[in-house]
């Protein structure tokens, strides 16, 4: 087939590669120079974590995507999944429903390594967080961070080298309709391109690309912060890994030492907003909030300077699942989005998936990344986000 991409983030691309390996012929279609700066999948660090809370099928996902990373900086000849592992602390004893409590469940079940939080060794171990201010909580090993804007291009000149067909700097403003399939898509400069398949890996964007899909997707804005430590000893992966303090009630995270800064965010309800708005901007209240968290619980960093600030689009459904399903009604129609802020570290697979789903292959993921717009907002929510 003739399978069109629209959209060169982390979902694009991978799945343009996968096709390509499966000998269709792709066209990688993106309006920006590619890895787009303000594409989601365009920052220094993800999270790479199989800690879900009570969904063993992330944490499946997880578990298949991690030895896959650490295949891909042997095959690419770079580091760009850091295995630095990960921590989820929390105030209060982790009691059954929490999302550390459930995650450790499930991690044990899967007897995937983990260790439990031990009171007199954690401050000597992380020393930048606040004495006294973690009560309980894990550390898992094997897990850590990936470099995503690398890792995104990185893959360009991967699926390039494969032969697939990139335009850059061409948007996508429409599909090509036809009865009830799809003919191929309308460029911004009026020229059509022709496929018997468009997989539309728009991201945030993809509900003002298609604004049908208003209806189960909702793009929403998260503020991410880069400070300057000042002890930057501190922040070495080994004693400050990637973290999530109370994640699922405070929404707070965050990355160690990277390209001589530390990145702070937030995994909460964020502010719904076009992704070309000129809205997106992080706050004086959002920083604010972030200076509060820090006094409380990194004092080391609470007047550290901000040197770069973003407002990072995520595309969300409304169950908190990613969406990679095909159209019912124009079967040849794929989308592959619905990220929720937590999809990049399932890059390893998520182009296998996406391919599958055009192929219309039987695949066990897609039951949960279905096409579903029954499903309405509120009903649910990916374990660790914040819902303030
Ligand atoms: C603040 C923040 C923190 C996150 N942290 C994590 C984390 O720790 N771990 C994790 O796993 N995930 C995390 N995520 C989620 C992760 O970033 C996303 O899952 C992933 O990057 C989504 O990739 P994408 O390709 O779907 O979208 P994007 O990366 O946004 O790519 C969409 C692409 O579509 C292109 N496009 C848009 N409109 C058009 C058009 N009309 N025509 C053609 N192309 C178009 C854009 O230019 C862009 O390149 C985070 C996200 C945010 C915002």
């Amino acid at each position: 087939m003739t399978v069109i991409v629209v959209g060169a983030g982390i979902s694009g691309v991978t799945a343009a590669i996968e096709l390509k390996t499966r000998g269709h012929k792709v066209i990688l279609v993106d309006p920006g120079p590619v890895p787009h700066p303000l594409a989601a999948s365009t920052d220094i660090s993800k999270a790479v974590r199989a800690a879900y809370g009570p969904d063993e099928d992330y944490t499946a996902l997880a578990e298949r995507s991690i030895p896959i990373w650490r295949e891909w900086n042997r095959k690419f000849g770079t580091e760009l999944y850091h295995e630095t592992g990960v921590l989820f602390v929390c105030r209060q004893p982790m009691r059954p429903g929490d999302f550390e409590f459930e995650s450790a469940r499930v991690l044990e079940k899967h007897r995937h390594p983990f260790e439990r939080f031990e009171a007199t060794e954690f401050h000597q171990r992380f020393p930048a967080f606040a004495q006294e201010r973690f009560h309980d909580g894990f550390f898992d090993p094997e897990a850590g961070f990936a470099e995503s804007g690398r890792v995104v291009a990185t893959l360009v000149d991967y699926a390039k080298s494969l032969g697939v067909e990139l335009r850059e700097n061409t948007k996508v403003t429409a599909l090509n309709e036809g009865s009830n399939s799809v003919k191929g898509v309308l460029l911004e400069n009026g020229h059509f391109i022709d496929g018997d398949a468009v997989v539309v890996a728009a991201g945030a964007w993809t509900p003002y690309l298609l604004q049908e899909t208003k209806a189960f997707f909702r793009a929403t804005g998260h503020p991410v912060f880069h400070l300057k430590p000042p002890r930057p000893e501190l922040f070495r992966p080994e004693r400050f890994p990637f973290f999530g303090a109370d994640i699922s009630t405070t929404g707070f995270y965050g990355f160690p030492l990277n390209q001589g800064v530390v990145k702070i965010a937030n995994h909460g309800g964020g502010r719904e907003m076009s992704p070309d708005s000129a809205e997106r901007v992080v706050t004086a209240e959002e920083e604010n909030n972030l200076r509060v968290f820090l006094r409380s619980t990194i004092p080391s960093l609470a007047d550290a300077p901000i040197v770069y600030t973003r407002i990072c689009m995520y595309c969300d459904t409304n169950d908190g699942d990613l969406w990679i399903a095909s159209d019912p009604k124009r079967p040849n129609l794929i989308i592959s989005t619905g990220d929720c802020g937590h999809g990049f570290k399932f890059a390893p697979v998520l182009g296998e998936i996406t391919a599958d789903a055009v192929e219309g292959n039987p695949n066990p993921t897609l039951k949960k990344f279905r096409w579903r717009p029954e499903v309405k907002a509120g009903e649910m929510k990916e374990a660790a986000r914040f819902e303030g």
